[in-house]
């Protein structure tokens, strides 16, 4: 988290509930030594940066936790050591003060689909957790054999009414069966003091999502370009398109975002059926368009995507070509993303950030001379803009990037559905030894290793 963003939280507005909650927390003796301090208004400062001074201090108090509880200092070890740690596993949301558990109890939406259909009921999520779920729709063997298929226990397995939640708590709870639950509110460690997101789950959740959506699109902004993490101008471009909504049409990127391309002010009118009969697959035209405006300067490609998009691009001689390219460049996004979301769950999100632009909230354009029958303008002008929509802005575009990540968590056996690929896991485990240790520029390169043996895959597939 970057200092920026984590300025804005400690002084978003509290739930009351939450302010109880972290004084509850700071005062209690399973964190002494724990570096906390205190705001003008008095209140904790409940985040700190990972990467400061203050942050590092904290790391090492955790570390130390760790040592004393036998937890192995590695990937995952933080999400430990903070529910050993935590007094009562029950955590507070800072936005709605809701209490939910920290455990594993909770169904995930893959759970809960399964719930739904086979139970033939509806759950709200973190409504309830695995156990009284469990109490309330279980009545006989056939229940128990539905169970038993929602969390793929196997047939030979023999439990009762009496030894279900059990098995369940031993086998899935205990273990952070992240396939089918999840926590009530996400490890954090050591940006937040006791290791948890202060958004419960409640606030983060699809509900949730589904506010800021509309805040996204009343302030024209495209959530495909924070989910994919692209790069360009994203604010620059988003005025742009909004030129072309006034005139009834759609804009389209020439390369698409979710195959890797980036968010720039440069787009191709079309009508909006058009635009969603395009499906996200190139044209061969499209392909030598790109080829010419990078030739030209221009930066069309994200960074993530730039390694398949330089491998592939020249092997491109006609439209079936340039579908074969966008199916390998959406796969390989969509591994990117999942690789991102390892780091994320492993801690280092500050890691991730560096490769956001927040920056580009603080200007805003207008364009003079818009044609919609070409999409071109004559010119445009730059304002500087410095405030609180600007800053919200910002929480906002975080926000969205590592939503996506979380989402990417959820995805059913995400390791098989991952590379199965000896060399690409041998890669990410040296990449995880660097973050452990700070080596962030060692780090980066790695992780471009990474992306590129990725490609070397994609080719193979060409
Ligand atoms: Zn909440």
């Amino acid at each position: 988290m970057n200092e920026l963003a984590s300025s804005i939280e400690n002084k978003r507005s509290w739930h009351p509930s939450f302010i109880k909650y972290t004084e509850f927390i700071v005062s209690a003796p399973n964190y002494k030594g724990l570096l906390f301090e205190r705001n003008s208004e008095e209140l904790v400062k409940w985040v700190i940066t990972g990467k400061s001074e203050k942050g590092q201090e904290r790391r090492k108090w955790w570390d130390n936790q760790c040592k004393k509880s036998g937890i192995k200092i590695e990937a995952g070890c933080y999400a430990k050591i903070a529910l050993k740690i935590h007094p009562t596993k029950r955590h507070t949301c800072q936005i709605c003060g809701k209490e939910l558990s920290l455990e594993y109890v909770y169904p995930n939406r893959r759970t809960i689909i399964a719930l739904e259909k086979e139970f033939d009921i509806s759950v709200a999520p973190f409504s309830k957790n695995i156990f009284q779920i469990i109490t309330e729709l279980v009545k006989n063997t056939d229940d128990i054999e539905k169970i038993k298929r929602i969390f793929k226990i196997q047939q030979t397995e023999k439990l009762t009414k009496v030894t279900l939640g059990d098995y369940i708590k031993r086998n899935y709870v205990d273990n952070f069966a992240k396939g089918s639950l999840s926590p009530g509110a996400m490890s954090n460690s050591p940006d937040r003091f006791d290791g948890f997101h202060s958004d419960g789950a409640c606030c983060r959740h699809e509900s949730d999502k589904g506010r800021h959506k509309t805040n996204l699109q009343r302030y024209g902004q495209d959530r495909r370009v924070y989910e994919n993490w692209a790069d360009g101008d994203w604010k620059m471009a988003d005025r742009l398109m909004s030129y072309f909504r006034k005139h009834g049409l759609s804009a389209d990127h020439i390369g698409p975002i979710s195959l890797g391309f980036a968010h720039r002010p440069k787009f191709h009118p079309l009508t909006k059926e058009e635009n969603s009969a395009k499906n996200n697959r190139m044209s061969f035209n499209d392909v030598q368009v790109l080829i010419t405006d990078e030739a030209n300067g221009e930066t069309v490609i994200s960074w993530h995507s730039a390694f398949i998009w330089n491998k592939l691009k020249g092997k491109v001689k006609n439209d079936k070509d340039a579908v074969k390219l966008s199916d390998l460049m959406r796969k390989n996004i969509h591994y990117i993303l999942i690789i991102f979301s390892m780091i994320d769950e492993n801690e280092y999100s500050a890691f991730l950030e560096q490769f956001l632009n927040p920056e580009h909230s603080f200007f805003d354009y207008s364009f003079e001379g818009f044609d919609p029958k070409t999409g071109y303008y004559k010119s445009f002008n730059q304002i500087k803009r410095s405030g609180k929509n600007q800053q919200n802005n910002i929480t906002r575009y975080y926000r969205v990037a590592f939503e996506k990540l979380q989402e990417y968590r959820l995805i059913d056996n995400r390791k098989n559905n991952k590379l199965k690929n000896e060399n690409v896991d041998n890669e990410l485990n040296i990449l995880f030894t660097y973050l452990k240790a700070n080596r962030n520029d060692d780090a980066k390169i790695q992780l471009d290793k990474i992306l590129n043996l990725l490609t070397d895959l994609a080719e193979r597939n060409w």
